[in-house]
């Protein structure tokens, strides 16, 4: 079922005339922006804290253009919107230094927070997902989908205070059996596709504990 929507969802985008999903304006690229669109989104050039660890979040929410193509992935299923949001990621990357901060010595992994298995199944993909794949093609730090999310919650843009929030991801997460592959000692890179409370990503970095990594750090394409 998941294998067939998949192929309907490119189907989709294969057959959409390219327009601005921001603005609705004609695109001649594929990379379903338009120029001005493109142009307004404000790349971050440092990392913030957020729960006491480092958060490389690449835009603002509230950047419009950023808002529609992640709503583009999510909502409407153009899983082409993958490439400008993993784009982003690296170009924000790229200028905060964050490579060069790499240690070598050391082991990265990427890992999704996941959606739950049912709505995986309705969408026929999990976004996060997808994103920290795109992300890994281009950065070369491996992804590994090592949780998963055991109780089925309303989004957190839904509730609006941060103490419901804390309380409606509270132990939603659980390690999986990919997780195994996971050598104690990694950095676990824990990605996301918005950061707002950061209730969820602590949850997500919890539920990693046992790993016993040597360092958590979050990711996101945008935050608050
Ligand atoms: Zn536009």
């Amino acid at each position: 079922m998941a294998e067939l929507r998949k192929i309907i969802n490119r189907a989709i985008d294969a057959i959409l005339p390219a327009i601005c999903v921001n603005c609705g304006h004609p695109i001649e690229s594929n990379d379903l922006l338009c120029r001005a669109c493109r142009s307004k989104i404000i790349i971050k050039k440092s990392p913030r804290k957020i729960r006491k660890r480092f958060l490389f979040s690449a835009t603002e929410y509230s950047d419009p253009p950023t808002r529609s193509l992640i709503k583009a992935l999510k909502y409407k299923g153009i899983i082409s919107a993958t490439n400008p949001l993993s784009q982003l990621m690296v170009e924000y990357l790229n200028n905060s230094n964050f490579f060069k901060e790499i240690n070598s010595a050391k082991k990265y992994f990427i890992v999704p927070v996941p959606v739950h298995f049912f709505k995986k199944w309705k969408r026929g993909f999990d976004h996060s997902e997808l994103l920290a794949k795109k992300i890994s093609n281009e950065t070369g730090i491996p992804t590994t989908v090592a949780l998963r999310r055991k109780k089925w919650t309303p989004p957190q843009n839904k509730i609006k205070n941060d103490e419901l929030r804390k309380e409606n991801v509270k132990n939603c997460f659980a390690l999986n059996k990919k997780s195994e592959l996971i050598p104690k000692g990694s950095v676990l890179i824990i990605f996301d596709d918005i950061v707002t409370s950061g209730a969820t990503i602590k949850e997500a970095a919890k539920a990693l504990r046992p790993l016993r990594p040597s360092k958590i750090i979050f990711m996101a394409i945008a935050s608050r």
